[in-house]
């Protein structure tokens, strides 16, 4: 980060992705700097490459020089990216969280006025354990000798037995992997001005793990007594959040749960049009929708980027530009309010042939920013 004499000048790794992601990102880029420059700071872009088109001329989907550059800023900001089927090659969105310890997923999701949905009056985050749980990979596939040989080691251990022929997925919950999501979840909520922390899990029969994870939940809440501690059961959250969307707040979760809820509450919202998103971790940062990479809109500029543009936001939060991060929110707010510039699936009828493009929307944007 350098100083300039009217703001702050802040490097961030701009990665385009593939599929719809370098238009989404192109207007994203051009709305972040139009709500930068109402505080006087601006971004020094370092584009970077990653996905799919890539992959032919580099050879591997996330060169490392990408890597090294999100490294080196410790922000960025991604377009979505196909994840290769039958290559051989692993998802680079599972890699990044990886590589840089992406541990905490962070997807507020907000109703506004203008949009498609059923609810109003959401305004939940959700806080998402990523590196441990069902989602860590381990599974013995049913039949092989690993899953036999696994199956008649567990079987010695406890009286149930579990059927020959079974597949097996290891859900391992850590008591660090938990303090840390939850501490991170207190400290979101202080900074967010948010009241209540709810933790979900399934602990009345997952004594162990989710067990574990609430029994780490109350010793963090004690550090935290402005925060109201909530302890709901996941299945209880789901009916709970359509039926009373505004009692819910802040929501720290084991990764299972807290990628199934955040699907919920991004349609509860409107949507993967309109859900931002944001990986934190012990070194960097990595902001994006929470859509991927719709190949088949690909170069129509059609899709909605307020999901990436939302995500931009947070990045401003994150980097201590609060008035500009705000700024940036009700501009967004007004134009889907007004509905007027807005993309085909904001309309009230898809087929709407008033419905503007990607680029047409956010020049909408940075006219509210520059009016
Ligand atoms: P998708 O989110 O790309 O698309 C699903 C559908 O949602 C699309 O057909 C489209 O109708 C709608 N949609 C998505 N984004 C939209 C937008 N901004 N505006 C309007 N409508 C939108 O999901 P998919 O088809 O399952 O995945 C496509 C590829 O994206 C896969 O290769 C998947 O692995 C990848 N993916 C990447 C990320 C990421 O980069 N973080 C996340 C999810 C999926």
């Amino acid at each position: 980060m350098t100083e300039s004499t009217t703001g702050t000048t802040h490097r961030v790794t701009l990665i385009p992705g593939d599929g719809v992601g370098p238009e989404l990102t192109e207007a994203t880029r051009r709305v972040l700097e139009a709500a930068a420059a109402t505080v006087g700071s601006s971004f020094d872009w370092d584009v970077r490459h990653a996905g799919v088109d890539i992959m032919e001329a580099e050879g591997t989907p996330l060169p490392e020089s990408t890597l090294q550059s999100i490294r080196d800023n410790k922000v960025a900001i991604k377009g979505p990216i196909t994840t290769p089927i039958g290559t051989g090659f692993r998802s680079v969105n599972v890699a990044l969280r990886g590589e840089l310890e992406l541990y905490a997923c962070e997807r507020p999701c907000r109703t506004y006025e203008g949009v498609r949905s059923y609810f109003d009056k959401v305004d939940v985050a959700i806080i998402r354990e990523n590196t441990e749980d069902l989602y860590v990979g381990i599974e013995y596939e049913s039949g092989s000798p690993e899953a036999e040989k696994a199956i008649a080691l567990l079987n010695t251990l406890q009286k149930k037995q579990i059927r020959a022929k079974s597949g097996i997925s290891i859900k391992p919950i850590s008591e660090f992997g938990s303090e840390r999501i939850i501490r991170h979840a207190f400290e979101y909520a202080i900074k967010h001005g948010r009241k209540r922390v709810h933790c979900i899990t399934k602990s009345n029969i997952m004594k162990f793990t989710d067990g574990l994870f609430l029994s780490v939940f109350r010793e963090v809440a004690k550090d935290f007594p402005d925060i109201e501690p909530w302890e709901n059961l996941v299945d209880a959250t789901c009916m709970g959040l359509v039926q009373r969307p505004a009692e819910w707040d802040v929501l720290v979760l084991p990764n299972l749960y807290g990628d199934i809820l955040s699907d919920l509450t991004a349609g509860m919202v409107g949507g993967l049009g309109v859900a931002p998103g944001a990986n934190i971790g012990t070194k960097a940062a990595v902001f994006e929708a929470t859509h991927g990479s719709a190949p088949k809109y690909k170069g129509q500029n059609k899709v909605n980027p307020t999901a990436m543009i939302l995500s931009g936001k947070l990045m401003l939060d994150h980097l201590g530009e609060t008035t500009a991060a705000n700024t940036l929110e009700t501009a967004v707010a007004d134009v889907i309010r007004e509905g007027k510039s807005v993309t085909y699936d904001m309309k009230p009828n898809r087929n709407d042939p008033t419905a503007v493009g990607t680029a047409e929307y956010a020049d909408a944007i940075i006219a509210k920013l520059q009016g």
